[in-house]
């Protein structure tokens, strides 16, 4: 295609960089909302890792050209944690913070794991401090908003085993208008 031609909302682009495959495609975001300018999506084809990079200049005005200087030279460092290719944080913009895709995705999973495990320590402290205190039972619910919003996660703590009258009772209260997404736990 012609560099002067207009740029089409499928154009797309594949190319070489130090042994390196790279692709790069238009975001919606740049034709769907007006004035945003030219966004496109860079990734390294192996692992799957993306980089955007900003054009500001409305898409109906975009020439070819337009993208191809978006895609030129990536910044590439070595991965902080195992050397693999990474995107440089100084010229990109990405969430990864020097690290290779493997390695941030790996990270979050890590990251999850804990906030999960102090989730669960906190709970079982705070279960054995009303268990002292003559509770009996805790049931952890699910409240779904009847005005919407998100969903959140409640424990509430009973001091004999609640029957469904009660927890019916407690989650209606609570405002949810499931009535039957917990379980329960005796203590
Ligand atoms: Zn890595």
């Amino acid at each position: 295609m012609r560099k002067c031609a207009m740029l089409n909302k499928d154009y797309t682009k594949e190319w070489k960089q130090d042994g390196i495959i790279f692709f790069a495609r238009i975001d919606p975001c740049s034709w769907m909302y007006k004035d945003y300018g030219l966004q496109i999506s860079i990734a390294n084809t192996k692992d799957k890792g993306w980089i955007k990079r900003n054009l500001d200049k409305p898409f109906e005005k975009c020439i070819v050209e337009d993208f191809e200087k978006l895609c030129t030279y990536v910044h590439l460092i070595k991965c902080k944690k195992c050397e693999k290719m990474a995107f440089d944080p100084k010229y990109s913009s990405t969430n990864r913070k020097g690290l290779c895709e493997n390695c941030f995705l790996g990270q979050l999973e890590r990251d999850y794991k804990e906030i999960v495990k102090k989730g669960q320590r906190e709970t079982r402290k705070r279960d054995e401090k009303l268990k002292k205190d003559g509770y009996t039972h805790r049931i952890t619910a699910w409240i779904h908003p009847k005005e919407g919003g998100d969903d959140r996660c409640v424990d509430i703590y009973f001091s004999r085993k609640p029957t469904k009258t009660m927890i019916y009772k407690e989650l209606k209260n609570k405002g949810s208008r499931i009535l039957n997404d917990y379980s329960i736990f005796t203590l």
